[in-house]
């Protein structure tokens, strides 16, 4: 796209704002952007920027790792060399909840999920299995049973090669808390973009399981996700952007990047009460618990 571009229209009309949003101010401590897709293009007017572009400004602004999370098997591929590019970054591979129908429609689901077990076994760069889950938004119901075995599919890798469960879960969470209860889990479970209730939050933090939160839990109308937050204790906490997608406000639908997770950490700083260096240093801490150290 032309760098004269500055907005675009999106699917639904609406005029998106493209210009890169500036950086905000550094954390006072690092923490990890745990669910980042570096692969995607997020159609900013600035089409140099590039995952060495990501990577640089994120550590800027005190954000020093990132898990690069696949959502097919070629992108899972992309999570594993780039992961073997830079030492900031680790892995998670998997099949995405709306892929799977597509490829079970064309008898490719089993030869897939093969794949994803051949991937995360890549060694030490791998370090989670996901982004896998539920989603009801997009996949319609003929396409939840296979979205269920896939899920199930990639909850056996994760507990056979020991690495970080890391769950999508859109308009979902009766399916995925309904396919954990009877599953063999692994011993890491992460709910990437959590968008439970309180009640929910509560639900996995006794389980032991971790929340990561977005950009999402500063949108203005996202009251509900910050009692979620608010309910259960900060060593359940991990923070992602989801990048390119969920900008956090005030910058919501623009482009999205890894160097603006302070924003978020900010955001979880305020509704949890404590001081933001407790909150890097703790958050930090999760991330290692949940993905170890690199
Ligand atoms: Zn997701
Ligand atoms: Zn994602």
């Amino acid at each position: 796209m032309s760098r004269m571009q500055r907005s675009a229209t999106t699917d639904d009309g609406r005029r998106r704002d493209l210009v890169r949003p500036p950086a905000p101010e550094p954390l006072p401590l690092p923490v990890t952007d745990t669910h980042c897709h570096l692969d995607i293009g997020d159609g900013g007017d600035d089409d140099t920027f590039g995952p060495d572009q990501a990577i640089a400004a994120a550590a800027d602004v005190g954000v020093n790792r990132i898990v690069q999370v696949g959502v097919s098997l070629p992108s899972s591929v992309v999570a594993v060399d780039l992961a073997r590019r830079y030492s900031s970054v680790v892995a998670a591979v998997a099949l995405h909840p709306n892929e799977a129908p597509r490829l079970a429609v064309d008898g490719e689901l089993d030869d897939a999920l093969a794949g994803i077990d051949r991937l995360a076994g890549a060694g030490d760069i791998v370090r989670g299995v996901g982004e896998t889950g539920m989603d009801r938004f997009r996949t319609g119901p003929d396409g939840i049973p296979a979205q269920e075995e896939s899920f199930r599919g990639h909850i056996e890798i994760a507990r056979r090669r020991e690495l970080a469960l890391v769950i999508h879960d859109r308009d979902a969470h009766g399916d995925i808390l309904r396919v954990l209860e009877d599953a063999d889990l692994p011993e890491r479970v992460v709910f990437h973009c959590f968008s439970g209730d309180a009640e929910m939050a509560r639900y996995c933090a006794r389980r032991g399981w971790f929340l990561s939160f977005a950009g999402t839990v500063t949108f203005k109308n996202a009251g509900s996700l910050r009692e979620a937050l608010a309910a259960v204790p900060l060593e359940h906490v991990l923070v992602e952007t989801d990048a390119p997608f969920l900008t956090p406000h005030p910058h919501r639908g623009r482009p999205n990047a890894s160097y603006l997770v302070p924003l978020t950490v900010r955001a979880i700083a305020e509704v949890v009460g404590r001081d933001l260096e407790a909150v890097c240093s703790t958050i930090q801490h999760n991330t290692e618990m949940a993905f170890g150290t690199w």
